[in-house]
């Protein structure tokens, strides 16, 4: 384990550069062509790895096949960027005004190559099949659904899945591996509360939307402080209220909408159901009528308790000063969690901030950027994880 550590060190500068490149070249979701040429050009120097490409448009999937016979593992990296302006001012700056690698998905492609490297290097050794997943569009876009409907998940069928996320919201040298759910499940919610317009004079005439909006959207905050149970978790936020011109007139129309958050079907379940009944007779209380729209955006990242106990062993082996957290859990959601739907698989978070040089922005912020040690940190940890898991 100590040796694919130090492989992993010794091929820092070709990991660092591919980030970095990946980072002044940013793509939006579904439109990552010259991201995926690179992935394919770097790949193709691998001898035997069979290259799939335009999966779900941009995606790539590359097997490799080990030189014994063994369970098919899957590996996925995100490769979308986001609209955001970057204002770093690293030398290698996004080149394309308003789009900037601003989540870490630059990090993964060049852990997610550079984990290819090596354990293309070991292949004759490796007890199985690697499938390498190069996946469009993580951010809300559907990426991961969409290549699951190109097949990712047939042939081979992989038998576990893993994945990572560099985090800034933890120091280097912090790696979370949690049993069970760990991003939540997310759904969006559009709420339509009609009325009957009229003079704001004469509000007997009419019927206000806006007091109905009201009183829904104070109804709604009792459904996580009061009916799911303390030590669990959820998240009703109302993010959007629209309504009304003039202050003479009261509105036909209110439209609110927000994001609903969860960690367990139980939880999720219930406060979709509450929430529903909490719209609708609120309103009628009010006389109004609503429309809800819910789309569900993904469930929640859950990862299998035996999976993610090999990783915490391979990551304390690995990196005996880390700190290992198995209980962290976080409101953002993944949407790796469809592929997870499936397969038994572990997500891990690679803390990769460091205030002392300033790499401590927040994911999708302007001034993002990560500290890259992270990025050998991360490549070693699934390359051993893979060994560790073909072993069982
Ligand atoms: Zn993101
Ligand atoms: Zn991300």
């Amino acid at each position: 384990m100590t040796s694919i550590l130090s492989q992993a060190k010794d091929l820092f500068p070709y990991t660092r550069d591919l980030r970095r490149d990946f980072h002044r070249h940013p793509e939006l979701g579904f439109q990552e062509h010259r991201t995926t040429e690179i992935i394919v050009k770097e790949l193709s120097n691998l001898e035997d790895m069979v290259i799939q490409t335009r999966i779900a448009g941009t995606g790539v999937v590359a097997t490799l096949e080990g030189g014994k016979p063994g369970r098919v593992i899957l590996l996925r990296f995100d490769m979308d960027a986001l609209p955001v302006t970057e204002n770093t001012g690293v030398s290698y700056s996004s080149e394309k005004v308003g789009v900037m690698h601003a989540c870490g998905h630059d990090g993964h492609l060049a852990i997610g190559l550079t984990t290819a490297r090596l354990l293309h290097a070991g292949r004759e050794n490796l007890p199985g099949t690697i499938k390498f997943v190069f996946q469009p569009a993580e951010e809300g876009l559907g990426g991961a659904l969409a290549m699951i409907k190109e097949g990712i998940l047939s042939d081979p069928i992989p038998d576990l899945v893993l994945a990572l996320h560099l985090w800034n919201e933890k120091p280097l040298g912090w790696i979370g591996i949690t049993d069970g759910p760990m991003m939540s499940a997310s759904e969006t919610f559009q709420v339509q509360i009609t009325g009957k317009g009229g003079h704001g004079g004469k509000p007997h005439e009419a019927i206000d939307p806006i007091v109905a909006a009201a009183g829904i959207i104070n109804t709604l905050q009792s459904l996580v402080s009061r009916e799911i149970p303390p030590l669990d978790s959820g998240v009703i936020t109302v993010s959007s209220i629209h309504g009304g011109e003039a202050h003479n007139v009261i509105p036909e129309e209110v439209t609110l909408s927000g994001t609903i958050r969860s960690f367990t079907v139980e939880t999720r379940d219930l406060l979709l159901k509450r929430f529903h009944e909490v719209v609708e007779q609120t309103a009628a209380a009010y006389l109004c009528r609503t429309k809800v729209t819910i789309v569900h955006i993904s469930p929640a990242v859950n990862n299998d308790p035996k999976i993610a106990a090999v990783l915490r062993r391979t990551a304390s082996e690995l990196f005996p000063q880390a700190v290992i957290d198995q209980g962290y859990r976080t409101m953002a959601s993944e949407d790796m969690a469809f592929v997870m739907q499936d397969i038994p698989g572990c997500y891990c978070l690679i803390g990769s901030a460091n205030s002392e040089r300033g790499l401590d922005a927040k994911h999708h912020q302007p001034e993002f950027n990560f500290d890259e040690q992270a990025l050998t940190q991360g490549a070693a940890l699934l390359v051993s994880a893979v060994y560790e898991l073909l072993k069982d």
